[in-house]
């Protein structure tokens, strides 16, 4: 029976224990935690967003874009879906976006690790792996032997499943990178993604605490780069919500690369998206017509008072400020040149980003293990045959809204199921014979 070692006990290192297990393998699972699956539980707000039903591959970044798109080849949606009905996990459909019916990632995280148990893999928790070394010769094969401070595991076929540097509190320190790094393998530098982002004006403090509906555009170098709309929190340092998650990636590592990053809001989305330049200022928008309504109808209002109703109050003096309108003069005494510039403020919202969040609070990380030196097909190391990777390890990082967690599955899956099929292959061999 081949021997397959997991080093990580969460989503991507469970997935692939089981497989592992299911297609023969003796399979011990080594988790510096004293539980597994303790990222899982913090997931989805703890209510776990597991998947998408739309999944399209610009969801899923990274250094080699069709990567992760051939490994949704071997096990994709439909085999997820499947994979979580038969461990007993219903799924409850919002909007596309998949949680368990219970609303408890607990038992998202109970199923697996009762999966895990129910095929008999062994669950070796409290083990921090501090040295992955192999051996072996083409005649015998590889050997593997992970080093913990208590014991040494061998095996035939190990994955590498122990997660990025984001969020280090579930137990992701970045050991991913340097067991990897310690056999050979290029890591591309980690940065938080699915972060807030540190602004450079000064008015955040007193924004801090507004939530608004709003669109998120990341120019690097006055090129626009990602976008996105949604729900955007305000906090003392910058931007934070659902969609400055989404763009975040980009911004910070733009940032690294010495780049100027500006962020442009639209606080008023559902006006459209026209961009203001020198064409359109003078063109009739159909934000510029309901401003001059609301102007018609209650000019007669100053400061605040004109965008009660609209905004929130905070927003409505930084707005009056950055476009240089006092706060007492009554809307219809603005200027046409106040009007559009305060039109332009509400459309380009502009803000310079300094910094991206800190990896304590991000919920993963952009970079990791090159994927080049991946086979998409099985996930085994193209430079240490018998070593297989998988989950936020490797240089992916999914959109918010399920993706991080699908690339898990996935990845966890077709590593552990061609970390134990070598053996399959062979015992099949030596029966023909
Ligand atoms: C707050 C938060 C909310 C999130 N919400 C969602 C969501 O709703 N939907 C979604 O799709 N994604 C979400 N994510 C992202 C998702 O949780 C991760 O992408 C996913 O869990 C990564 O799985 P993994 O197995 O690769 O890594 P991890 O879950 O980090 O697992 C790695 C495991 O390896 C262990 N380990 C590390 N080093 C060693 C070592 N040297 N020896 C032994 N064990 C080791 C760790 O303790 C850990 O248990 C969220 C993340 C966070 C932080």
């Amino acid at each position: 029976m081949k021997k397959v070692l997991v080093i990580g006990g969460g989503a991507s290192g469970l997935m692939a224990a089981i497989a592992a297990a299911e297609h023969g393998a003796k399979v011990t699972l080594l988790e510096r935690n004293r539980q597994v699956g303790k990222k899982i539980l913090v997931t989805g707000n703890g209510r776990c967003n597991l998947t998408n039903m739309n999944q399209d591959s610009a969801c899923y970044r990274g250094g080699e874009p069709g990567f992760a798109s051939t490994v949704f080849r071997q096990f994709g949606l439909s085999e997820t879906l499947r994979f979580f009905e038969k461990a007993g996990v219903y799924t409850r459909n919002r909007n596309g976006y998949l949680y368990p019916y219970s609303d408890q990632a607990s038992s998202v995280a109970d199923a697996l690790r009762m999966e895990a148990e129910h095929l008999g893999v062994r669950l070796a928790l409290g083990n921090r792996v501090l040295r992955l070394k192999v051996s072996g010769n083409n005649v015998s094969g590889p050997r593997f032997t992970a080093c913990t401070e208590g014991w040494n595991y061998e095996g035939d076929a190990c994955v590498l499943a122990a997660g990025s540097a984001a969020f280090p509190s579930a137990g992701s320190d970045g050991s991913s990178y340097t067991l990897a790094k310690s056999l050979g393998h290029h890591i591309i530098k980690p940065l938080p993604a699915l972060t807030s982002l540190q602004c450079r004006e000064g008015f955040y403090g007193r924004l801090a605490g507004l939530r608004m509906e709003a669109s998120v555009r990341i120019l690097v170098n006055g090129a626009e780069l990602a976008s996105d709309r949604g729900e955007v929190q305000f906090t003392k340092t910058g931007i934070s919500g659902i969609p400055v998650f989404q763009v975040s990636r980009y911004a910070v590592r733009a940032l690294d690369e010495g780049k100027k990053v500006e962020a442009r809001l639209n606080l008023l989305p559902v006006f459209g998206e026209e961009k203001v330049t020198e064409e359109t200022k003078e063109a009739d928008t159909a934000l510029e017509e309901f401003f001059r309504k609301r102007i018609r109808e209650s000019g007669w209002k100053s400061g605040e008072a004109f965008f009660s109703g609209l905004f929130a109050g905070k927003m409505a003096q930084c707005l009056l400020e950055r476009s240089g309108i006092p706060k007492g003069k009554k809307a219809e005494e603005w200027s046409e040149k106040e009007l559009f510039r305060l039109l332009s403020c509400i459309r380009e919202f502009r803000t310079d980003i300094l910094a991206g969040g800190n990896m304590e609070q991000a919920q993963v990380c952009s970079g990791g293990v090159d994927t080049s030196e991946i086979c998409p097909e099985t996930m085994e190391s193209l430079l240490v045959p018998g070593l297989y990777l998988a989950g936020e390890a490797l240089d992916i990082d999914g959109a918010c809204g399920g993706y991080n967690l699908q690339w898990a599955w996935s990845s966890g899956y077709t590593a552990g199921l061609h970390a134990a099929e070598n053996t399959q292959s062979f015992i099949g061999k030596g029966e023909n014979l």
